[in-house]
């Protein structure tokens, strides 16, 4: 049994987070591989080593003394060697890194040295191996990640030994070190895990896995058990903030299961996501997994008598939007009508080139723009097995005064979308709740 254990920098802070990993990673010999973030936030007022590493590079580049910074990243580091009681040599690698940033650093080397020297203390507290990342997560030129030489260059450097591995980083073709975007130590975990076939990713953070809502709406929201990877792209689709977008595809490739776990409370089993739950009865349960949402969305109407029986009407309005690199989040339809459903953030710099492309080239009865709309996605892979779930949906928001601007189903019955304005948001999401969680 192989786990592949992440943790982010909450998980990291200091050495009292160090502690408690060690405790998660003695409970159980299958966890051998370890992937760290960069030293996150003690408490709230505190800053995240990598922000402090970024801010380190704009001092240098503009010339002007990052030693206070470049003080506090230090200390950090050296505090928690301290209060763990190790005698590792990091006076050292902090010496070299100064005289790298006076020669002149790049910025993802630097902002890199966050999880490098995590790692490194990681690796020492714990007693296992030390592998830079720079050593085996290579990077195609075109900046995507070459999985087969990574794959290949992990299974050798780690063969059979128990490791720490820095996350978020890892090097070009000509050695030069790349970083990822922010939150990128999902995707390194994710990418140890597939090259190493393990049995189970964990993702350990600061929550004890994902919320069936938003808990700034819902109030002590429970936590999603089991999703599918399927689910979970339709929640973060909508807004569901959980893991680094790129992170599941490489242990979905491989069929391993990902399992978010809360550090601060490690008996709490998170929440489970594979490709499917064959075990489970669909009748039974909660009806739904999950509710996701979010504002910020305008609705498109394009009506016009006799345009349905047109071959390309559709397909000359999407191209309208194609024209000026507008995302279509839903495009619902009726007899004669399509709704292009579409966020504010991206239309506004076209908007009315658009709305002119569309008058001029379809020549409409009419164009109805709804603005100030809220997304609410309803997700739950059990709706498909049960009658009436769409009905209990509508019925739940009418109940509470919420009046529905557009609806939307997925074809594999795995959501239903519903288009609201923006006011009668939070009262959507708790209705639904409420009607659906017990
Ligand atoms: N330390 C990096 C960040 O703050 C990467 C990570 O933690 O995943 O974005």
């Amino acid at each position: 049994m192989i786990k592949v254990c992440k943790f982010g920098g909450s998980s990291m802070a200091d050495a009292t987070q160090y502690k408690k990993v060690k405790d998660i990673i003695d409970r159980d010999p299958g966890r051998t591989v370890v992937v760290v973030s960069a030293a996150g936030k003690r408490f709230s007022q505190d800053h995240k080593i990598t922000d402090l590493l970024y801010l380190c590079h704009a001092h240098l580049t503009y010339g002007v003394s990052c030693d206070s910074i470049y003080e506090m990243i230090r200390e950090r580091y050296l505090s928690i060697r301290d209060d763990l009681g190790l005698t590792l040599d990091l006076e050292k690698d902090f010496d070299d890194l100064r005289a790298e940033m006076d020669a002149g650093i790049s910025q993802d080397k630097l902002v890199s040295r966050g999880e490098y020297f995590s790692a490194k203390l990681m690796a020492a507290y714990l007693g296992y191996e030390f592998i830079d990342a720079e050593m085996w997560l290579r990077f195609k030129l075109d900046g995507s990640v070459d999985q087969e030489a990574s794959y290949t260059a992990l299974k050798h450097a780690a063969g059979s030994s128990k490791c720490v591995i820095p996350g978020f980083y890892g090097a070009m073709p000509d050695g030069h070190i790349r970083t990822m975007t922010r939150g990128g130590s999902d995707i390194t975990g994710a990418l140890a895990a597939a090259a190493l076939d393990a049995d189970v990713y964990e993702n350990w953070t600061d929550v004890s896995g994902i919320l069936m809502a938003d808990p700034r709406i819902v109030k002590d929201a429970a936590t999603i058990n089991r999703v599918t990877y399927n689910e979970l792209r339709e929640l973060s689709y909508i807004g569901a903030q959980v893991l680094h977008e790129a992170t599941i595809f490489p242990v979905r490739e491989k069929n391993i299961p990902l399992n978010i776990r809360n550090t601060n409370d490690p008996d709490h089993p998170g929440t489970m996501i594979r490709e499917a739950f064959e075990d489970e009865d669909v009748t039974k349960g909660n009806l739904i997994t999950g509710i996701a949402g979010k504002k910020g969305f305008t609705i498109v109407t394009i009506t016009k008598s006799g345009m349905s029986n047109e071959i390309s009407s559709l397909r000359r309005i999407l191209e309208i939007f194609e024209k000026y690199n507008v995302i279509i989040s839903y495009a619902p339809s009726g007899i004669d009508c399509y709704s292009v459903v579409v966020e504010n953030k991206l239309l506004e710099p076209a908007r009315y080139q658009i709305l002119a492309d569309i008058q001029k080239e379809m020549k409409p009865d009419h164009i109805h723009v709804s603005e100030n709309i809220a997304i609410v996605a309803v997700v739950g892979r059990k709706m498909v097995f049960r009658s009436g779930s769409s009905g209990k949906i509508f019925q739940a928001l009418g109940e509470n005064g919420v009046n529905i601007r557009m609806i939307s189903q997925g074809p594999e019955e795995l959501n239903i979308i519903i288009g609201v304005k923006e006011k009668d948001f939070n009262t959507a999401v708790s209705a639904l709740y409420e009607r659906f969680v017990q």
